[in-house]
């Protein structure tokens, strides 16, 4: 086993680093994936008991983007408190050991662990060519995955490539690229998508699992419905644009300059089901796609990342119904000079699912163009 040095403290029992701020973390942990706040304290009891549940971290097909995003979070460092709560017994990118030395850690972390580790697999998984297309110490990526996944006590795709095939299963795959849930079919998999993926759905995932030993609800793709629950357009600062049908045409125009909806340049929030617009990445506000401009291009989506044009909108008639209230704001009569009317029709939508339903059809014919009223 290594232990990865984690700037020199645990934020679990540090009171240096802020065992109050790892808490608080745990809260909220807590709270976005259904548990009790009083979970919190079990969580932090949990992680300073050393009773920590092992974890091998294996990769393939990728660009290791996903292991890079949890590294680089701050304030409060999620990477540092999801080391804190498990023991991360192997690691390619991040453990010193290389060669034999790599792979005997690898087997004597199975063996010491075997059926309470977590297994979290990065990467899509090449199938073509007997595996020919990516090999770890001799071994295929097939064979390394089904032996590691046999004894694990929960299993977790983390990334678009992971979960769904990602950019290495776009066509033409020439190797035969596949997620995990089908490398493993008949397992429970927890898909955790995203290019990268959100590492706040990971701490909540593995915070549930290193406390409880269970896992979170899951929806049919595998994805916590915690993180995958809402579709990115029920939570999007720029909907009350799309209500009010106000869209930037082109790139730089005077819309797109004025924080209009992005929809016609091929936002794909209405059909992603993801909490990007909530919790943004390395905990810098307003850093994730749409929030500097750019479409949504539905990365937590098995049909959509990779698969559908980048730019092309998607059909309003497989807009998934809407569900609760949103969580932002109507954009300001100053700032965008928007009607009584329409803020009206906003607050409906985002308070209803079949308000929303409705506005959403009612404003987006099926090729996209904006309906006159
Ligand atoms: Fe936001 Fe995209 Fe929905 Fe427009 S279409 S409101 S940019 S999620």
């Amino acid at each position: 086993m290594f232990e990865i040095a984690t700037r020199g403290h645990d934020p679990a029992t540090d009171d240096a680093f802020g065992r109050r701020d790892f808490l608080k973390v745990c809260t909220l942990a807590a709270a976005a994936v259904g548990l009790p706040a009083s979970a919190a304290e079990k969580m932090a009891q949990k992680a300073s008991s050393g009773a920590k549940p092992a974890l091998i971290w294996l990769h393939f097909q990728e660009c290791t983007g996903c292991s890079e995003s949890l590294l680089r979070t701050s304030a409060p460092d999620v990477g540092e408190l999801i080391l804190s709560l498990v023991s991360l017994d192997y690691h390619e990118t991040l453990m010193a050991a290389a060669g034999h030395q790599a792979e005997k850690t690898l087997h004597d972390a199975i063996a010491r662990s075997k059926g309470k580790y977590i297994c979290i697999i990065e990467g899509a998984i090449p199938t073509k060519a007997s595996g020919a297309f990516c090999k770890v110490g001799g071994r295929t990526a097939v064979d390394i995955v089904n032996e590691t996944a046999a004894s694990a006590g929960a299993i977790i795709a983390i990334g678009s490539c992971a979960s769904f095939g990602g950019i290495p299963a776009a066509d033409p795959n020439p190797t035969g690229a596949q997620g995990a849930p089908q490398v493993l079919a008949g397992k429970t998999v927890v898909t955790l998508p995203g290019c990268p993926a959100n590492p706040y759905n990971l701490l909540g995932t593995a915070l549930q699992y290193a406390t409880f030993g269970t896992l979170p609800a899951l929806d049919e793709l595998g994805r916590p419905k915690f993180a995958y629950g809402r579709v990115i357009h029920e939570d999007c600062p720029r909907r009350a644009h799309f209500d009010a049908g106000r869209f930037a045409q082109r790139f730089g125009d005077e819309g797109h300059r004025q924080g209009y909806c992005l929809y016609k340049l091929g936002c794909k929030g209405p059909a992603t089901h993801a909490n990007c617009s909530l919790n943004h990445f390395v905990e810098v506000p307003g850093a994730w796609p749409i929030g500097i401009g750019h479409p949504c291009f539905g990365c937590t989506e098995q049909k959509l990342a990779f698969r559908a044009p980048l730019h092309s909108t998607v059909d309003a008639k497989d807009f998934p119904p809407l569900t609760g209230p949103g969580t932002y704001p109507p954009i300001t009569a100053e700032r965008g000079g928007i009607s009584p009317l329409a803020t009206g029709l906003a607050g409906l939508a985002v308070g209803a699912a079949a308000a929303g339903g409705y506005v959403a059809s009612r404003k987006i014919s099926p090729d996209g163009e904006k309906k006159e009223e």
